[in-house]
């Protein structure tokens, strides 16, 4: 067993990448990439690249898949609204916001929603199309007490990419009511599926991209961050485990043509759960694939615990 260390993180190496290592960090408690890439580089990637690389078919897929993103969507404000203590009015900040479908939704259920974007094109199709309140800056801690207080901080897909999660958490913390809610979905990575997989096919880590990826969270790894950073979590579910795709003959890895057709299928599953009434079915199928670390995406949702609720 190879242990690494780098500045102030430590741990086993579980990967090897592009010149960095991606290790189970024991102070960190989650897996992540050393040595870490560099603050600026990094900003100015999501800044300037990240959507607009591929900003044409982002937009596209999203709008063209709307009725299937709208499943997950009124899936988490029902939950939100389930968990809140009866609210009076209903508040969210999305962080990465994206084009802004997310809050849309929200705001077309009655809720006030407010975005944070720090991708120009992105923020700007939220804001001049969909006319939402969306900030084009990255959520820090110097930006983070500019939004106002909510009830709701959703982040989605946002964790892996950051190179300081646990003070990103420590910021929604502060601007969260009392028992507010917390909603994360991460990649599910180096799950018990993929590591089928690379016994059966002699895969690589197909999943490990260091450029965009910088952590790796499984359900017990993304719990302990929340738990360290003031939050009890109490809801977890997860998406389709892709993976068995490849298991059943479908290898998607690298090939786009079977990408499409397996992702059409995961769609067409969980819209024909949906369409024939038997949401709830579906909803325990996921959220008990998650209590045995599969599904391609795990979403938690944490309630804000403050000294008093703690004791
Ligand atoms: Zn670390």
């Amino acid at each position: 067993m190879m242990i690494k260390v780098w500045n102030n993180h430590y741990g086993k190496v579980v990967a090897e990448k592009d010149q960095h290592y991606i290790i189970d960090c024991e102070p960190c408690g989650f897996k992540h990439a050393i040595p870490l890439p560099d603050e600026k580089e990094q900003a100015d990637f999501y800044e300037h690249s990240f959507y607009e690389n591929y900003w044409g078919n982002y937009i596209r897929n999203h709008l063209e898949e709307s009725e299937w993103y709208k499943i997950e969507y009124n899936e988490k404000y029902d939950l939100f609204k389930k968990f809140l203590p009866s609210p009076v009015q209903q508040t969210l900040l999305d962080i990465g916001s994206g084009p802004g479908l997310f809050l849309k939704a929200g705001c077309d259920r009655g809720w006030t929603t407010v975005g944070v974007e720090p991708g120009r094109a992105a923020w700007k199709y939220s804001t001049s199309k969909l006319a939402l309140n969306v900030h084009n800056v990255f959520f820090n801690e110097e930006t983070h007490t500019q939004f106002g207080t909510f009830q709701v901080v959703h982040i989605n897909n946002v964790l892996e990419h950051l190179l300081h999660p646990q003070n990103t958490l420590l910021c929604i913390h502060d601007i969260l009511e009392p028992d507010g809610l917390i909603s994360v979905s991460v990649p599910n990575d180096f799950n018990p599926l993929q590591k089928a997989v690379i016994d059966y096919y002699k895969k690589d880590m197909w999943w490990v991209d260091i450029r965009e990826h910088v952590n790796y969270f499984d359900r017990d790894s993304l719990d302990n961050l929340l738990i360290k950073t003031g939050f009890r979590p109490i809801y977890h579910t997860s998406s389709f485990p892709l993976e068995l795709f490849i298991l059943l003959g479908e290898d998607y890895i690298g090939n786009n043509k079977i990408g499409r057709e397996i992702h059409n299928k995961r769609k067409k599953f969980d819209c024909a759960m949906e369409k024939s009434g038997n949401t709830n079915l579906k909803r325990k199928i996921y959220n008990k694939l998650s209590e045995i670390g599969l599904g391609r995406e795990i979403t938690v949702i944490g309630k804000k615990q403050t000294m008093a609720s703690s004791l």
